[in-house]
């Protein structure tokens, strides 16, 4: 669980807001490591109703940044990151090579 609010806002700039004819999909980055090179995908984590409002929207949002699934801050210089593409549970790709 990740509270701190300030990370949270950072990891906004990860979701995707997509709105269908049925639906507003929110997606976040995920990184596939299948096959011989690391490949940003899209992945739809979250279907709201076509009709939801900002506050049902938001909660969603917020809901997204807190899971730890999804998003992870590097123990050593603090950077928020998706944790697809974090070294392990604990560092980011950057640091984890320069230790
Ligand atoms: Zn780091």
């Amino acid at each position: 669980m990740i509270d701190n609010k300030e990370l949270l806002e950072q990891f906004r700039q990860f979701i995707w807001q997509n709105k269908t004819a049925n639906a507003i999909e929110l997606s976040i980055e995920t990184v596939d490591w299948n096959g011989s090179e690391p490949r940003l995908t899209y992945q739809v984590v979250k279907m709201l109703p076509h009709d939801a409002n900002e506050q049902q929207i938001e909660a969603a949002m917020q809901d997204l940044c807190a899971n730890s699934n999804y998003f992870a801050i590097c123990a050593i210089c603090k950077k928020p990151e998706l944790a697809g593409r974090m070294y392990d549970e604990y560092l980011c790709q950057s640091c984890a090579k320069s230790q």
